[in-house]
């Protein structure tokens, strides 16, 4: 097993920079401090775990990077205890940083392979998420709902009916929009039918799969 403490110098710098980039929730920023990224990606990643930046995890996904992972984490303004669910599992570190949160995790990832080596990951490292799952993310996760908080992980081309749907009131999801560059987009759920909108800046995501069946 690699080192989980080693590179703590790193991981505080990291959280610094995300600080200087307009990260403002210390909550994030000290979970930051804490989350061994080096062990979620490949070895010959190691020496730059701690950059700012997204790197492959195979099966032509990547690891979001650390101020994306950090702003969506921010918008969700979670609380201890709230039920989140997140679309895009991929290495596994966005879970990581919402456990750290101290949230109820939900995780649906719809690669085979990245399920599994991510699933098997997180009981090595002791990561509990309540649920991972090997399906598909527009759908939502009907029976675990409905969530404080839901943070998608990848690019949509449009935004969900399930996971609107699967707010609680006053529920926000997270979810950048778009194809070939996605606006940052939270939605504040007010009532049954209502939902205030709020866009924040472009970031370029990898595609949310559409449903092959
Ligand atoms: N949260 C991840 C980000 C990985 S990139 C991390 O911190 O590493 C986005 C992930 O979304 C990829 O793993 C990809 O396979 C997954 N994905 C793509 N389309 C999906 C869908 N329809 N449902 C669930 N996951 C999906």
């Amino acid at each position: 097993m690699r080192d989980t403490l080693k590179h703590s110098g790193m991981r505080n710098k990291l959280a610094n920079v995300l600080a200087a980039k307009g990260i403002r929730d210390k909550k994030v920023l000290d979970v930051i401090r804490t989350i061994p990224r080096h062990l979620f990606l490949d070895s010959s990643f190691e020496a730059h775990a701690y950059q700012d930046k997204a790197f492959p995890i195979g099966a032509d996904q990547t690891i979001s990077q650390p101020y994306t992972v950090a702003f969506q984490s921010e918008l969700l303004e979670i609380s201890a205890n709230d039920k989140v669910l997140e679309i895009g599992t991929g290495s596994g570190y966005q879970t990581a940083v919402l456990l750290g949160l101290k949230v109820k995790v939900y995780t649906i990832e719809r690669q085979l392979e990245l399920f599994k080596k991510t699933s098997l990951f997180f009981s090595k490292m002791g990561y509990r998420p309540k649920k991972a799952t090997f399906g598909d993310g527009y759908k939502g996760m009907p029976e675990e709902a409905p969530f404080d908080g839901i943070i998608v992980t990848a690019g949509a081309p449009f935004v969900p009916k399930p996971l609107l749907a699967q707010l609680k009131i006053g529920g926000r999801l997270v979810i950048p929009v778009g194809i070939d560059e996605q606006i940052m987009t939270l939605f504040i759920r007010k009532s049954a039918k209502e939902f205030e909108k709020k866009e924040f800046g472009s970031f370029r995501f990898v595609p949310l799969l559409e449903d092959k069946n």
